[in-house]
């Protein structure tokens, strides 16, 4: 059968090619992912940076709340060892010895002088002291937090000067030993002989109920005049500290705290878990309890101060720049541009393609009949010799010419001429069945069939000189029939390298003459001389 276009394959292998496409997407992805894992590390990579610097700002806070820390206790250890020199303590000479450096750190709450008092001294010791404070009692709180005179127990604390006395007048005789923590604290550095902190106490005298600690340190009194002695194991005097930890923040680190960062100060003392300070987290923000720096103090008066810092995101992500976003955005729209630029450049491939099939297929097909034209004609005859040469197969050439058509063009013009090839053309395709088949438009008005491996080449060709004539287009011109008719001259070889193709088109183009010569409207089977 003759294909409506010959070269039908050449568009379908300009078809766009979807492996193409989808190669190109996956590379794409990859590489949109691998912008992505890039830009993970840059963020990753800044997220350290900042984490570093934020943790050296929170090294820098905890230095100087050390420092601080250091200061206050150094305060303490000056003025026990300026007690150490006053041969007899009295509340006027403790309030001068306090009262300027009360006036000049924050925070002290408050010094106080305490010594360790036995049962059997108490009434005297009671009464001594009712001489500087009239109204002097050894006191302790009971289970409700009322004042109470102290219950019996082996030896007593109380506190005996206070400065500064006004703010902290209830303190006055409070025995310091009535009280699990401080007397633990108290009994540590009278063994130790050094200062001893204790663990947190909340300071009920301050108005937001801020948490602070004691610090003891001992004295041990040479022997006592007359009118000191009080009894004889009462020569252990403590000078005590009242330390506020809320100040001791607010003089070192204070103003370098932001509101994006929520700073604790922890005793962990022996595992405990004190919390000293704490500032009051902002509930707006979200807090990187991971990303939480924490520095130890090194022996506070014996205890164990931890400084943590928490970050709060909005601190991470205002010191965060673009490029991690930068270089992601950035690269996928590259990479998306580049994937355009590849469809757009492959769509117009398979346009030029196509085009370039079309073109193709015009330049072997004849415009007038639609049938295979001359150099197709060509190409074909000489593929198909090649392969009949090939598979030692034979190979048939039928030539066709229409009889007597000049005159048919010169009676009925030229246009009617075409009308009528077109119709021959397109009745001698009908015959034409098999796939290899192909039927050309050899010349002006002539037809030329190669068929390969056909046993009855003949038969073809009186199927074409039939099927013409049966289509009775009217020739009064012809002096063969009434209608127009054709002569076929056929050809059939079994081609060799000993042979041309062209060999086969001169033989059956023989054939055709001899058909002409023997009057037209029929069929001669080439025959060698
Ligand atoms: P015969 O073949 O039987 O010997 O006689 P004939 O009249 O057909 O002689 P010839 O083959 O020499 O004449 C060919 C004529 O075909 C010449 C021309 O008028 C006509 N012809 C060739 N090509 C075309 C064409 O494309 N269109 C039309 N209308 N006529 C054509
Ligand atoms: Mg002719
Ligand atoms: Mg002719």
């Amino acid at each position: 059968m003759q294909p409506e276009r010959p070269f039908t394959e050449v568009a379908s292998t300009a078809k766009a090619s979807p492996i193409i496409r989808i190669v190109t997407l996956i590379l794409a992805a990859l590489s949109i992912l691998m912008f992505a894992a890039l830009s993970r590390f840059l963020y990753q990579a800044e997220t350290n940076a900042i984490h570093q610097s934020f943790a050296a700002e929170v090294a820098q806070q905890a230095l100087s709340f050390e420092r601080e820390v250091v200061l206050n206790l150094e305060i303490l250890f000056a003025l026990n060892a300026s007690v150490s020199l006053v041969e007899t303590m009295t509340p006027d000479r403790f309030d001068q010895l306090t009262d300027d450096v009360l006036a000049r750190s924050p925070a002290i709450q408050a010094f106080a002088w305490a010594q360790i008092v036995t049962p059997e001294t108490l009434a005297a010791f009671e009464s001594r002291m009712k001489d500087w404070y009239p109204g002097y009692r050894v006191t302790e709180r009971n289970a409700n937090g009322e004042v109470v005179p102290v219950s019996l127990r082996p030896q007593y604390a109380p506190v005996q000067m206070i400065e500064p006395i006004e703010s902290n007048q209830a303190a006055l005789g409070f025995d310091l030993a009535s009280e699990p923590r401080r007397l633990a604290a108290l009994l540590q550095s009278m063994d130790s002989g050094k200062m001893v902190a204790t663990a947190g106490i909340t300071l009920v005298q301050e108005p937001d109920n801020q948490r602070g600690f004691l610090v003891f340190t001992p004295q041990f009194l040479p022997p006592v005049n007359e009118r000191e002695a009080i009894g004889n194991e009462s020569r252990v005097v403590f000078v005590n500290g009242v330390f506020r930890v809320g100040e001791l923040v607010k003089q070192s680190v204070g103003s370098r705290l932001s509101q994006q960062m929520q700073l604790q100060v922890v005793d962990r003392t022996r595992g405990a878990q004190d919390v000293l300070y704490s500032m009051p987290p902002d509930p707006s923000e979200h807090w990187l309890t991971s990303q939480t720096v924490v520095h130890d103090l090194p022996d506070v008066a014996g205890r164990q101060w931890h400084f943590e810092v928490t970050p709060a995101a909005s601190l991470y992500s205002e010191r965060r720049s673009y490029v991690p976003w930068l270089v992601l955005s950035s690269g996928t729209i590259v990479v998306v541009l580049l994937v355009i630029y590849v469809f757009v450049t492959q769509r117009q491939t398979h346009d030029l393609n196509v085009a370039k099939s079309e073109l193709e297929r015009i330049s072997l097909t004849d415009s007038l009949t639609g049938l295979a034209n001359r150099r197709y004609f060509d190409q074909h005859l000489e593929q198909q010799w090649a392969q009949a040469v090939r598979q030692r197969g034979a190979l048939s050439l039928i030539m066709i010419d229409i009889d007597k058509f000049k005159p048919y063009n010169d009676e009925y013009g030229h246009p009617e001429g075409d009308a009528a090839l077109k119709q021959v053309a397109k009745t001698l395709r009908q015959v034409a069945t098999r796939p290899l088949d192909l039927v050309a438009r050899y010349g002006g008005e002539e037809f030329a069939f190669i068929l390969p491996d056909t046993d009855d080449p003949v038969e073809v060709a009186q199927a074409c000189r039939r099927r013409v004539e049966e289509l009775g287009l009217r020739h009064e011109y012809s002096d063969v029939a009434t209608v127009v008719t054709i002569s076929a001259g056929v050809c059939t070889l079994y081609p060799s390298d000993s042979y041309e193709a062209s060999q086969l088109t001169e033989w059956a183009d023989d054939a055709l003459y001899q058909a002409k010569e023997r009057g037209r409207n029929q069929v001669v089977v080439y025959t060698p001389e």
